[in-house]
């Protein structure tokens, strides 16, 4: 069962053991839970996520941010904490109808909220983004925004636009946030990125002409970096980590 108050989850934090999740036998010392959502099942036990009123965590139990446990729980767990937190957050924002305001209903059909006057449907929201490691020559360019840990730097990254594709994502947010042109894009991976319903979409691309000009709001830093001058990067558990690794696995000899 995955517990959330205010976006935090709760979990039980053992010393050389990675956090664990609420069991159901867990359950009868905490209480009461409000909305109570069926996510799918982990190893073939079914698994809830559900919204908990009562803000003191139970003796042993604490609650953390899903950032905080990013990297320490399993990937499965991980996984299944990220569709509960979307889950929960779709259902906490879709209570009422967008179109005429009444109160909303589960469909017993498929997984989304109806409106009983109107009929006006809604689904889980999902909002792609794109993530690029723009290479030139040995270099990858990083950046800085303005909310990022001090002195670490990542790959760029954007939302896609209503209307485009992907690829046309890529071109316009390295364009806009460092004003330099690209080619040769190509897919590297994806990720689900629960903060708060994120579908982050990796590529690389090549530098094809320009000088950096940062935007100065979405970027305050950016610049080209070997893999002998990396700086603090970003954790090991996002796509953009695995877009920074590979391009060091493919220069072994400047490490
Ligand atoms: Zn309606």
């Amino acid at each position: 069962m995955f517990l959330f108050n205010g976006g935090r989850m709760l979990v039980r934090c053992r010393a050389h053991h990675p956090p664990e999740i609420p069991t159901h036998n867990d359950l009868n010392r905490i209480a009461p839970i409000d909305t109570v959502i069926r996510i799918g099942t982990l190893e073939a036990t079914a698994c809830f996520a559900a919204e908990l009123s009562e803000l003191t965590a139970p003796s042993g139990w604490s609650w953390h941010s899903l950032r905080q446990l990013f990297d320490e729980l399993p990937h499965a767990e991980l996984e299944a904490a990220g569709r509960a937190a979307q889950l929960l957050h779709w259902h906490n924002t879709h209570r009422y109808c967008g179109r005429c305001g009444r109160p909303t209903e589960d469909s017993f059909v498929v997984r989304s909220r109806v409106c009983p006057e109107c009929s006006h449907q809604s689904f889980p929201r999902i909002s792609p983004a794109i993530i690029v490691a723009v290479i030139r020559e040995n270099r990858i360019l990083l950046a800085r925004g303005p909310h990022f840990r001090p002195g670490v730097f990542s790959v760029l990254a954007g939302f896609v636009d209503p209307g485009e594709s992907l690829e046309t994502a890529v071109h316009r947010e390295v364009r806009e946030e460092v004003g330099i042109e690209i080619e040769r894009v190509r897919y590297f991976g994806s990720q689900s990125w629960p903060f708060p319903d994120s579908l982050m979409t990796a590529f690389f691309a090549d530098h094809a002409g320009g000088d950096l000009s940062i935007d100065g709001t979405e970027i305050i830093e950016a610049n080209w970096f070997t893999v002998g001058q990396l700086p603090s990067l970003p954790s090991r558990a996002s796509i953009s980590r695995a877009l920074i690794d590979r391009f060091v696995e493919q220069h072994p000899d400047e490490c």
